[in-house]
């Protein structure tokens, strides 16, 4: 019976009557189709349902039909309620032609009285006895056809007009001539399960192709994956790598600013330094020729104007502004500025 789960809704994995059999193959539920969003879509591989209400218009007779064969098959497994659908005795064989439970006289009579006789009924006990695949090959494949025509309800078919591409019962045959050329059903609905078989076997061949193509496209996904994801990492290290360097040179320059600074610093100190003492010796030389000049006698001329000549020709000598560099030169920091 597990091997039996394809025989309910795709979708909803119910058993449910009312399968549909949409166009891409697939079979839904009513239920499965009524909630389907979007319309117009099959839910399970997307493609396209034609009817406008969203539900397509071929029934999926052979799940159905199995459907119901499971449901019989489980009532007689259950062995509960198992009664005559004549005369509601015990149930002791069951005809899938009429589709009854019969008693043991109701059985005779069918097939004797009712001239049934074609109607293949099997026991209870051995449907009861075997699997569920068992019970589908001794009341299935063979079963009897009716005739499309509704007064021939009775009539067994085992004719197939090729021109009109319908089953037909003899009597249909042999009342309208326009039917021609005949070949026995059973050969009809060989053919066609062989031109089915055909179509799959040619299926198989193209679905390697596809299979192909999926593969490669599953590999192309991968391959822009890593590609991406390996071009992402590349950037990040980069930038990285950059920012370091940067940095490094940001501490450099600070550091060359700082030096700068300091060196400055020193050498404009010594400076003021310098001119504060040459000021002063200015003032101290102006003062002494002055008191010279009102208090000297001759001889502390001559003992002393020498001395006072040098040192204020010396100090006529010195520069005015002292040699030392531009202070605060940031030129070289300005331009590694501008290079980053
Ligand atoms: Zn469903
Ligand atoms: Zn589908
Ligand atoms: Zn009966
Ligand atoms: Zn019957
Ligand atoms: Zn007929
Ligand atoms: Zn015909």
């Amino acid at each position: 019976e597990d091997d039996f789960q394809f025989i309910f809704c795709e979708g909803c994995q119910k058993e449910l009557p009312n399968l549909k059999l949409l166009t891409c193959l697939h079979t839904l539920c009513l239920d499965c189709l009524s909630e389907n969003k979007p319309i117009g879509q099959c839910p399970l591989c997307r493609t396209a349902i034609p009817q406008a209400s969203g539900i397509p218009d071929v029934d999926n007779l052979l799940f159905t039909n199995l459907q119901a064969r499971l449901k019989i098959y489980k009532k007689v497994v259950g062995g509960v309620d198992l009664f005559c659908d004549n005369c509601k005795k015990a149930g002791e064989f069951w005809c899938s032609e009429c589709k009854e439970f019969l008693c043991t006289r109701c059985f005779e009579a069918h097939q004797r009285y009712l001239k049934m006789e074609s109607h293949k009924a099997t026991r209870v006990i051995d449907i009861r006895a075997g699997s569920f695949k068992d019970f589908l090959k001794d009341t299935g494949k063979t079963s009897n056809l009716s005739c499309s025509n509704p007064t021939h309800k009775s009539q067994i078919v085992s004719i197939y007009c090729k021109k009109c591409k319908r089953a037909l019962c003899c009597i249909c045959a042999l009342l309208d001539s326009h039917h021609a050329p005949f070949c026995d059903i059973r050969s009809e609905t060989q053919r066609r399960q062989e031109e089915l078989g055909t179509l799959s076997q040619e299926l198989k061949q193209k679905r390697s192709g596809f299979e192909a193509t999926y593969a490669g496209l599953k590999d192309e996904a991968t391959w822009l994956e890593r590609a991406q994801r390996e071009m992402r990492e590349l950037i990040r290290q980069r930038v990285e790598q950059l920012v370091g360097l940067i940095r490094r040179e940001e501490e450099e320059l600070l550091g060359l600013v700082e030096a700068g600074q300091e060196q400055g610093r020193r050498e404009l100190s010594r400076e003021l330094e310098r001119v504060e003492g040459v000021l002063r010796r200015m003032e101290a030389g102006e003062r002494l020729v002055e008191k010279m000049n009102l208090y000297a006698t001759e001889q502390e001329v001559m003992d002393m104007q020498p001395f006072i000549k040098d040192s204020l020709e010396e100090l006529l000598q010195l520069p005015v502004t002292g040699d030392r560099a531009q202070p605060g030169d940031l030129t070289e920091c300005r331009a590694r500025l501008q290079a980053l």
